[in-house]
């Protein structure tokens, strides 16, 4: 059975203006992604990883080049839609967790369902949070949780909307190496259960535990192996 492409990235490009000078932070890339692929995009800072990622995520536009996800051109569409297609396909994941502090942990998981209009937010977090191992931490704020437990409440928080694809942007890079392990080993679970996940990662450990490595430089896409 031939695999099924999820995404497809045709020559895209963002450039920034600073001064009176430009950055290329996205100088071409052209990326196709597979249903269940695990993939890690490694580079040096600056390559463009983190602009990639939120143009993969939806939470940017590349300023010009083609991106298809679920059969639309999303780099032309307008910021209402592509928030929808993003709520509908995207979770994504930051290096800083990004949870709303004094809400708690079940809380945080439900603010993209309400977000959805959907129903039943309760009982859909208390099952995400279940599936990240947290079950019994459900009432407690951010503050009152582990670097490694916080990371679990944001993995919980991208997996309510059962996103097609999961985007991580560094998601060990303030936890410990221990700490770091485990999350990366959840990954692993979820995409053995079939989502397809992208993971930036300087760590060439984190990496090797994927299936494909793009490694970026300079705003491009190096040759793979
Ligand atoms: P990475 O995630 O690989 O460290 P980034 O994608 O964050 O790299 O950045 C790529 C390049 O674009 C860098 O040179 C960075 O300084 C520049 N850049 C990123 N965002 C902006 C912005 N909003 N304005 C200007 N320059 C930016
Ligand atoms: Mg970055």
């Amino acid at each position: 059975m031939a695999a099924m492409m999820l995404l497809r990235t045709n020559n895209i490009k963002k450039i920034y203006r600073m001064g009176s000078g430009f950055i290329r932070a996205l100088d071409g890339v052209s990326l196709e992604v597979e249903k269940g692929e695990m993939i890690a995009i490694t580079g040096a800072s600056g390559s463009g990883k983190s602009t990639l990622m939120n143009i993969l995520g939806c939470l940017d536009k590349p300023d010009s080049g083609e991106y298809f996800l679920a059969g639309d051109n999303v780099a032309v569409l307008h910021k209402d839609k592509l928030a929808e297609i993003r709520n509908r396909y995207i979770g994504f994941v930051f290096q800083s967790f990004n949870l709303l502090p004094r809400m708690t942990a079940i809380e945080n998981v439900e603010l993209p369902l309400q977000y959805a209009g959907r129903g039943d937010s309760g009982r859909i977090a208390m099952r995400a949070l279940d599936t990240v191992g947290l079950s019994d931490r459900i009432h407690h704020e951010p503050t009152q949780l582990s670097g490694g437990e916080r990371q679990r409440v944001a993995i919980a928080r991208a997996l309510v909307n059962d996103p097609t694809i999961l985007l991580a942007d560094e998601p060990t890079g303030n936890l410990d190496s221990k700490t770091g392990d485990e999350i990366i080993g959840l990954f692993e679970e979820l995409n053995i259960l079939g989502r397809t996940i992208i993971i930036v990662t300087h760590e060439q450990e984190i990496a090797r535990r994927c299936k494909r490595v793009i490694r970026m430089k300079d705003g491009q896409i190096l040759m793979s192996d």
